[in-house]
C-alpha cells in the first residue's frame, strides 16, 4: 500500500500537512522535474525516491529522469566529485571532451518538461546548455561540498553553473561565490519509508542469524557505499583499538552505486583488511536492502559515520531517528546532524573514534540520552516533509521573486 500524505501526521504533526497543503495550494499543477544521475545508490536517489511521490500527492506534476553514461563518463565524473572536494586529481583535457560528450548525447535523450527543472549535482550540470531554448527556471541543487574545490575543474563547471536561476546548497559552508541566486535546503530522510519504519523483534533477530552476527555483544555499524571519502579503513582501525577493551562487532554494510566506479576496489581493499578478525562483518548488500538495512541499524548498539569528507550523510539521521548515538567524522553535513556531546560524537581520527566508541559501550545512561536528543533533532530538522515544504518555497520564489517573502538562506 502506498504511503500517503496524512501518513506523515503522526510523525511530523498535522500543523507541518497543513503548511505543506497551503503551500501546495500556490503551485498546484505546475511540474516539477528532477534530474539526477542514478536511480539507486547514494543519498540523492534515496531523497528522491519519497520526495518525488509526495509533490506529486500534494498536487504538483512531480517528475524524475536519471542522465545515462557510460564507465569511461562515470569514471570522469567520479573524479571530478573528488576533485571538487578538494582531494588532489589528475585532470586532462580528454576528461573535460568525455564530460562534454556526454553531456550533449543526453541534452538529445530527455525530455525537460519542467516549469522548474532541479539539476542535482555536477554529473548532469551541463544540461543547462538547454536553457536557451527551454526558457524555465533551472535549479542546480548541489549536494557536495564545494567550497574548495581543485581549481581546474571548478573552473570547467562554474560556466554551467553560472546559467541557472538558482543555486540550492546543503549547507552555507558548502557554497561558492555565484552571480545567482542562492538557497539553503539542508537533505532529509523519509520516517516512513522501509529503512526507517519500526521493525518486529524477530525480523531484526532474523537479519542479525542471516549474517552471523551475534545478538548478545556489541554491534558497531556503518552503512555506507564503498568510497574512501567514507573511510571504512579508519573505521576498521578504531574497531581493532577498541577490542582490547571490549568484545565488539563491526558490521560494514554497503552496495555500490551505477554512477560510483570505485566501489569495488575500495570493496576489495575492506576485505582484506578485515579478512583475519571474525568480528568485522562486511556485507555487500543489493540495492533495495532497506528493511535489512533498517534492522541493522536497529540492533546496533552505537552507529558510526566515521567519513574524511561528506555531502551531507543520510545514514547519521537514519540512525539518529532510530534512537542510535552516531559517532562521525567531523566534516560536511555530518557537523549538522551530530552536535557533539548532545547527540553523538565529532571525531578526528580513528584514535578519536575508538575512544568515544569505548565511552559510549561503557555507558548506557550516555547512549540512551544521546539517542532521545538525536532523534528530536531529526524529527525537528531533518525530516522528508520539511524537505517538500523547502523545495516548494523555492519554486514560489522563483516564480515570485518580488514577494516579501522570508525564504530559507
Ligand atoms: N545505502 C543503501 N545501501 C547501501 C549503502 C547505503 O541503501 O549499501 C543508503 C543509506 O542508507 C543512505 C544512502 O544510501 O540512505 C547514502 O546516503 P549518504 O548521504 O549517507 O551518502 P552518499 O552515498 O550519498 O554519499
Amino acid at each position: 500500500m502506498s504511503i500517503q500524505l496524512h501518513d506523515y501526521q503522526e510523525v511530523a504533526g498535522p500543523g507541518v500537512i497543513g503548511e505543506l497543503r497551503v503551500l501546495a495550494g500556490r503551485v498546484a499543477g505546475r511540474r516539477m522535474q528532477h534530474i539526477n544521475s542514478t536511480p539507486v545508490g547514494g543519498g540523492v536517489a534515496e531523497i528522491l525516491t519519497r520526495l518525488v511521490p509526495l509533490l506529486r500527492e500534494l498536487g504538483l506534476e512531480a517528475s524524475w529522469d536519471v542522465i545515462k553514461g557510460d564507465q569511461a563518463f562515470f569514471g570522469v565524473t567520479k573524479t571530478f566529485h573528488n576533485a571538487l572536494h578538494g582531494k588532489p586529481e589528475e585532470i586532462t583535457d580528454q576528461m573535460f571532451e568525455i564530460y562534454r560528450a556526454n553531456t550533449e548525447a543526453n541534452l538529445q535523450d530527455i525530455n525537460f518538461t519542467g516549469d522548474v527543472i532541479f539539476v542535482h549535482d555536477p554529473q548532469p550540470a551541463g544540461l543547462i546548455l538547454r536553457k536557451k531554448e527551454i526558457a524555465r527556471n533551472w535549479v542546480w541543487r548541489c549536494h557536495i561540498d564545494v567550497s574548495a574545490p581543485q581549481p581546474d575543474v571548478w573552473h570547467f563547471l562554474r560556466p554551467y553553473v553560472e546559467q541557472y536561476d538558482a543555486a540550492i546548497f546543503s549547507m552555507p559552508d558548502f557554497a561558492q561565490r555565484l552571480p545567482i541566486v542562492q538557497f539553503r535546503v539542508a537533505p532529509s530522510i523519509d520516517p516512513l519509508s522501509d529503512k526507517n519504519k519500526p521493525l518486529e523483534r524477530s525480523y531484526v533477530a532474523g537479519v542479525l542469524e542471516k549474517y552471523g552476527i551475534d545478538p548478545g555483544r556489541p554491534i558497531l555499524t556503518q552503512v555506507s557505499r564503498f568510497d574512501r571519502f567514507k573511510d571504512p579503513l579508519g573505521v576498521i582501525a578504531a574497531h581493532r583499538l577498541v577490542k582490547k577493551r571490549y568484545k565488539c562487532q563491526l558490521v560494514l554494510a554497503g552496495g555500490g552505486a551505477p554512477d560510483d566506479p570505485e566501489g569495488e576496489e575500495v570493496l576489495r581493499d575492506v576485505q582484506e583488511a578485515a579478512a583475519d578478525d571474525p568480528d568485522i562483518h562486511v556485507l555487500l548488500l543489493a540495492p533495495f536492502s532497506d528493511l535489512e538495512i533498517d534492522a541493522l541499524v536497529r540492533a546496533s548498539t552505537v552507529v558510526l559515520q566515521k567519513s574524511v569528507r561528506e555531502g551531507f550523510g543520510l545514514t547519521v539521521s537514519e540512525a539518529l531517528w532510530k534512537k542510535k548515538p552516531v559517532i562521525g567524522g567531523a566534516v560536511g553535513g555530518i557537523k549538522l546532524q551530530v552536535i557533539d556531546g548532545m547527540t553523538g560524537f565529532l571525531v578526528h581520527s580513528p584514535e578519536g573514534a575508538a575512544n568515544r566508541i569505548a565511552q559510549l559501550l561503557g555507558d548506557r545512561r550516555l547512549r540512551e540520552r544521546l539517542g532521545e536528543n538525536g532523534y528530536l533533532h531529526v524529527r525537528q530538522n531533518f525530516l522528508l516533509t520539511r524537505h517538500v515544504k523547502d523545495y516548494l518555497l523555492t519554486m514560489l520564489a522563483l516564480e515570485h521573486p518580488r514577494e516579501s517573502v522570508v525564504y530559507l538562506a
